[in-house]
């Protein structure tokens, strides 16, 4: 019932057109139910009386019919345009908040739900939603009003007979939904297969690059022609349902009019039915038994509908883990001075990750992070633009704790160079923009200049409008890292996070890139890790993280003479040592 509450409250921004709509549904359903009346009337009447009387009698039949099929065919048009509108302003208006919802999660949220298969769910169950919307509220009431006025109408012309009626037609209610149900199984499963498939499809696409560098499109093609198969054996199943479905309602609405007639005849017989009488009852039969059929087949529009709804309440109501606390405060003129004090951290409860670290970095200086992987390099850093919080200890900024402050300020002022860059579908200049939305072009050509992608940019036909795919696929893997510094040279942040920046490059490109990230350093407070012990020696202090946690820590110069777990990388990577 609270589902149902927060159902409702979509419709609230609507009301105006909720209600029409319902109107005119109404009218319809009025107009329908009077229509056998005044053929009633022209039957019993009209013969009567003379010839004139029945001409003129005519003329306002033809005009009254003519009114009542124009406001008819007026409410019509509102209930099927403004209606599905009105669905599709829902749904809107659900998928904006889902989206917004989904801009809010925290990383804890991705980690444990697969994004592509919750989105293409929650696209097909929006489209549940808009139609179980807009088609609800008015088959309900149009089907019940018909069922109930036609119901009251055939009681008022002959009650033995809508006795009989009555006994049929609870037969047939029974046939109905008993198939019902087995129908609706068949639709989950439909449901179920297509999922199957479309996950399948994803998977290869997404894939496909592997698929043919092992040249293994048999195995892909049997395992989607698998999927592909089960789909089809259970739409079968489903269309042999819904004709059982439709043929046995049809059989008992013809069980219904030999019923009527036979008994109806023998009411006549018995003077106590007119066949006029029998011919109006048997069009108020027809919208009797309509609706019935129709209240059916939308308990599944209901369903799903309803589960489609309530799948999207959960994603509403998760709340995002890490938000703002109530009195968070702007982190501004940042020094960016860092502490991790005792932190401890576990990505899920049993397996700790970090333990007891602690970290002090001066306004300006750097450290740099080594050591196999795995060890939690890169989870030091996550937490500090909260994208996970600490379970122990706490890091602070300035000496200010991180939960202290406002997500958008902190994270305004970290800037993150990764290994894996991602480019968003557009041009390389709005990708670059991406760092400060609000910036010039003088200033993002800066940017990229800084980052040494100037040049390139320049040399493509369409400069700095040239269009990069989906993923930037367009790029080298050296390019596309160049245009995620500029962007960070843009953002230009105080505090500055380079996690593997350079492990996905060759050398030759490692080392342009170098020059670029040593520039984007500059006057920042640092924490870079790195394989390539090259581009570190020069960090003021270097943390050696292995399987116990941190295990050395100092200046390159201390860690050589120790002659530790870094003294031997080290050598491994330098002195032509490798085994
Ligand atoms: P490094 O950067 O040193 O290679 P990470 O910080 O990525 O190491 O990972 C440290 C440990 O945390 C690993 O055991 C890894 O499996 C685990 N881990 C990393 N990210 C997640 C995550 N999102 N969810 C659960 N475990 C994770
Ligand atoms: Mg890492």
């Amino acid at each position: 019932m609270n589902t149902m509450k927060k159902f409702i409250r979509y419709y609230k921004p609507y009301k105006t057109i909720f209600f029409l709509d319902m109107f005119c549904a109404l009218v319809i359903s009025l107009i329908d139910l009077a229509f056998p009346q005044i053929l009633n009337y022209l039957n019993a009447t009209f013969y009567l009386q003379s010839k004139d009387a029945i001409m003129k009698g005519l003329l306002y039949l033809a005009i009254g019919l003519f009114v009542m099929y124009v406001i008819r065919s007026i409410c019509r048009y509102y209930v099927s345009a403004q209606g599905h509108i009105m669905g599709s302003r829902m749904e809107s208006d659900m998928r904006q908040e889902l989206f917004d919802q989904f801009e809010r999660l925290s990383f804890s949220y991705y980690d444990e739900n697969n994004t592509g298969e919750m989105m293409s769910k929650l696209v097909s169950d929006l489209f549940d939603i808009s139609e179980f919307a807009h088609h609800g509220p008015e088959n309900i009431f149009i089907s019940l009003l018909k069922i109930f006025g036609s119901f009251l109408l055939l009681l008022y012309i002959h009650v033995p007979l809508t006795i009989i009626l009555m006994i049929v037609t609870i037969c047939m209610l029974l046939f109905s939904l008993a198939q019902n149900k087995k129908m609706q199984a068949t639709f989950m499963d439909n449901r179920k297969k297509i999922a199957g498939v479309n996950a399948r499809l994803q998977d290869s696409l997404a894939g496909i690059r592997v698929v043919k560098s092992f040249a293994n499109e048999d195995i892909e093609r049997n395992k989607f022609s698998e999927s592909n198969l089960q789909f089809l054996d259970s739409k079968i199943n489903n269309y042999h349902c819904m004709g059982r479905f439709h043929a046995g309602n049809n059989f008992f609405q013809g069980m219904l009019y030999l019923t009527i007639l036979v008994a109806g005849g023998y009411f006549i017989a018995q003077g106590t039915l007119s066949p006029v009488s029998l011919a109006t009852y048997a069009l108020y039969i027809n919208i009797f038994v309509a609706p019935i059929e129709v209240l059916v087949e939308f308990t599944e529009m209901f369903q799903k509908g309803f589960s489609g709804f309530r799948r999207f309440l959960d994603v509403m109501e998760t709340k995002p883990e890490i938000r703002d606390c109530v009195d968070a405060q702007d982190l501004t003129d940042v020094e960016g001075v860092i502490d991790y004090h005792n932190v401890s951290f576990s990505y899920n409860a049993d397996e700790p990750v970090l333990e007891n670290v602690n970290i002090h970095i001066d306004a300006g200086k750097s450290i740099a992070l080594v050591g196999p992987s795995g060890g939690g390099k890169t989870t030091i850093c996550s937490l500090l633009p909260r994208f996970y919080d600490v379970c122990e200890g706490s890091i602070t900024i300035d000496g200010k704790d991180i939960r202290s402050l406002t997500l958008n300020s902190l994270r305004k002022a970290i800037g993150i160079v990764q290994q894996d860059v991602y480019l968003f579908t557009g041009s390389i200049l709005e990708n670059i923009a991406y760092g400060r939305p609000d910036a010039s072009k003088e200033e993002i050509i800066d940017a990229a200049k800084k980052a040494n992608i100037h040049d390139f940019i320049m040399s493509l036909p369409d400069g700095y409008d040239t269009y990069v795919g989906e993923r930037g696929t367009r790029l080298s893997g050296g390019q596309k890292q160049r245009i995620s510094i500029a962007r960070v040279f843009l953002k230009d942040p105080k505090i500055l996070i380079l996690d593997e920046a350079t492990s996905a490059l060759d050398n030759e490109s490692e080392r342009h890139i170098q020059k670029s990230l040593e520039e984007l350093a500059k006057n920042r407070t640092c924490i870079t890790i790195a394989h390539r012990l090259s581009t570190i020696r020069h960090a003021d202090e270097i943390i050696v993280i292995g399987e116990n946690g941190m295990e050395e820590r100092g200046t390159h110069e201390q860690l050589l003479k120790e002659n530790g777990v870094y003294a031997n990388y080290y050598r491994l990577q330098f002195e032509g040592l490798d085994d």
